[in-house]
């Protein structure tokens, strides 16, 4: 995973302020996490930092392809550090989600004729192993 922010940043042609730094920082150690829980993260360091401008910065991060939005089925969308293709297992009790590479075989059966895949979003919702074993 990526620590050092302001290159990420400025390899994206974006510059490397204070909020977005810290933006980036609180996805990257959540590995996915919703804006109201970046906002409450990051006002603890800087309370004076708006929840509009925190919007602001991840549709700017997310547009120079920082950051992905991680849209979730009745759950308001995570946001997470730009990685490679992978799928979602997204627990249904506790609401946790681990990133799962997407195996050889199963990319294959993506394939669809007369279709330009560029990428692939998939989220598995079910129940994660702690909370089966509850
Ligand atoms: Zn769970
Ligand atoms: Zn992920």
């Amino acid at each position: 995973m990526i620590k050092n922010y302001i290159t990420l940043l400025q390899s994206n042609d974006l510059k490397a302020t204070i909020q977005r730094t810290s933006i980036l920082k609180s996805i990257d150690q959540a590995g996915h996490i919703s804006v109201d829980e970046i906002y409450e993260e990051v006002k603890e360091l800087h309370p004076t930092l708006s929840l509009a401008t925190i919007y602001k910065n991840i549709t700017l991060m997310q547009e120079n392809n920082v950051i992905v939005e991680v849209p979730i089925n009745g759950q308001k969308s995570k946001y997470e550090l730009k990685k490679d293709d992978h799928m979602h297992l997204i627990c249904q009790v506790c609401g946790t989600i681990q990133d799962r590479e997407i195996r050889p075989e199963a990319k294959e059966a993506l394939v669809v004729e007369n279709f330009q895949l560029n990428s692939s979003k998939i989220n598995l919702y079910g129940v994660c192993q702690s909370c089966q074993n509850r």
